[in-house]
């Protein structure tokens, strides 16, 4: 019997978890593995706010993907997915199409703009490792600019970033450790820069822990960043953001970099399956598969699952994506031997948001906690996502040991 062909698109956390988790599990006379990612490193998406501010380079945020995958079980392909066809049972990239038995897909977010005007044109946004280089390039670019000008635009020197979730809060708490070095870097006054937050909720980090949310307000407005709460961004235009106020109220707000944080949504191709989805992530049934299509896989922030505790979507994350990798895999073996496949059910171990590389809020475990010891957990979930995709080697090369 020819041996099954499983296809997997993304190379992000839950693409390499099912990768990893497959390689170990099931022979090559059981079935062909073949991964498709559009670069040939990964990149940890846990870590772009970092890159983005400058705080880390973006080389030590990614790595080859060939250094964690077994060459002789798994063929990497270097590729753009460009079309899925899950009728036909292929998929198109920019090198050529792929067949497939079973499919995973695992394409991960793309920032979410809701349709406001200018935002897609004028904005930054965190997105991958090249985003995050530019938004750190255009920033020095910027302050570069304000040193040589014989009129000086301050505007230059205005950040505003949109949305005040994990995103936005851990990039503001990079910022708020570069901006002093950009200006010894540059010779730019630290008081000629403005960093301001604008969130369209009443609250910074909507739905988190009033405590821990009041310590990241205090810390991060301690260091100079301002906070506009309550006031949507309505506009982008090339020379900052339109911020409604009241009812008919709005403010303009002059910036020479404006960062979008304000959401997340699934990879665009999905919504080009066919497949029934809600902004590109796909409701997926209890083994990950994709409703009406039992050779189809859905992993990480294209799939959407509901907490039936609380009736509401699981919010997207690293944390659960490399947890649907590991279940996938396994439902992948368990219908290649013709057994049944299981239900995943996230093990949720808790939220840390960065607030810098010395200083976190965050529940682990069921505790609350602050400052260094929030920070030194953080950078173990780091280090334990690297560890369990590349084992030690990646974690010495690439992991976080500045750890007080
Ligand atoms: P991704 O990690 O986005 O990977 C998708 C992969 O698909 C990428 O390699 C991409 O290059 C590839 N790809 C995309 N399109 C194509 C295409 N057309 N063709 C080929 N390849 C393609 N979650 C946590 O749990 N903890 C955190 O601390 C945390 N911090 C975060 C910090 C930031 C700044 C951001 C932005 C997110 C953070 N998250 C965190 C969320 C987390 O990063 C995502 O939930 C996670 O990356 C989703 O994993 P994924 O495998 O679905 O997709
Ligand atoms: P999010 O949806 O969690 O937060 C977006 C924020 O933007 C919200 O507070 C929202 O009210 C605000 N917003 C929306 N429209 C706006 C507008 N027009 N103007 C101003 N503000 C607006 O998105 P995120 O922060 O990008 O996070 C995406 C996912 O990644 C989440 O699941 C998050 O938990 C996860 N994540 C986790 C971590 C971590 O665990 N450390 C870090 C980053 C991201």
């Amino acid at each position: 019997m020819k041996r099954p062909t499983i296809l997997v698109l993304g190379a992000g956390y839950g693409g390499l978890a099912t990768v990893v988790n497959l390689q170990k599990s099931i022979g090559t006379d059981e079935a062909d593995i073949v991964l498709i990612n559009k670069n040939d490193y990964h990149y940890e998406s846990t870590w772009l706010h970092e890159a983005a501010a400058g705080t880390l380079s973006p080389e030590q945020v990614r790595y080859d993907i060939k250094h964690v995958i077994s060459q002789d079980k798994v063929k990497f392909v270097k590729a753009e997915v460009q079309a899925i066809d899950v009728k036909g049972k292929v998929v198109t990239t920019d090198v050529g199409t792929h067949a497939y038995d079973y499919l995973v897909i695992a394409l991960g977010f793309e920032g979410e703009t809701f349709g406001i005007t200018g935002l897609d044109k004028y904005a930054l946004s965190i997105a991958n490792v090249k985003a995050a280089r530019q938004i750190r390039e255009h920033i020095e670019y910027q302050f570069a600019t304000w040193s040589l000008e014989d009129e000086k635009d301050d505007s230059r020197l205005t950040i505003v970033v949109g949305g005040a979730g994990f995103t936005g809060i851990e990039f503001l708490g990079e910022l708020a450790n570069r901006v002093p070095e950009l200006c010894k870097e540059f010779d730019v006054p630290r008081e000629k820069v403005r960093v301001i937050c604008v969130e369209a909720a009443p609250m910074v980090l909507p739905g988190f822990d009033p405590e821990l949310v009041d310590y990241a307000v205090r810390q991060l407005k301690s260091k100079g960043i301002e906070f506009s709460i309550g006031t949507p961004v309505v506009e982008a235009t090339p020379e900052g953001v339109k911020i409604k106020k009241g009812e008919e109220e709005f403010e303009f707000i002059k910036a020479g970099t404006v960062v979008w944080a304000a959401g997340v949504r699934g990879n665009r191709l999905i919504e080009e399956t066919g497949i029934e989805n809600m902004r590109a992530r796909v409701k997926v049934e209890k083994d990950l598969r994709a409703p009406g299509f039992d050779d189809v896989f859905i992993v990480g922030d294209c799939a959407l699952m509901i907490n039936e505790e609380t009736n509401r979507p699981y919010p997207p994350t690293a944390q659960i994506a490399m947890q649907q990798g590991d279940m996938c895999a396994n439902n992948l073996v368990a219908l290649i031997k013709g057994q049944s496949t299981s239900e995943f059910v996230p093990d949720l171990k808790g939220s840390i948001a960065s607030l810098g590389d010395d200083d976190a809020i965050g529940v682990a475990f069921g505790k609350k906690m602050t400052g260094k010891k929030a920070s030194f957990m953080k950078k173990m979930v780091d280090n334990r996502a690297l560890f369990l995709i590349g084992g030690l080697g990646l974690t010495l090369k690439k992991g976080k040991f500045n750890l007080l």
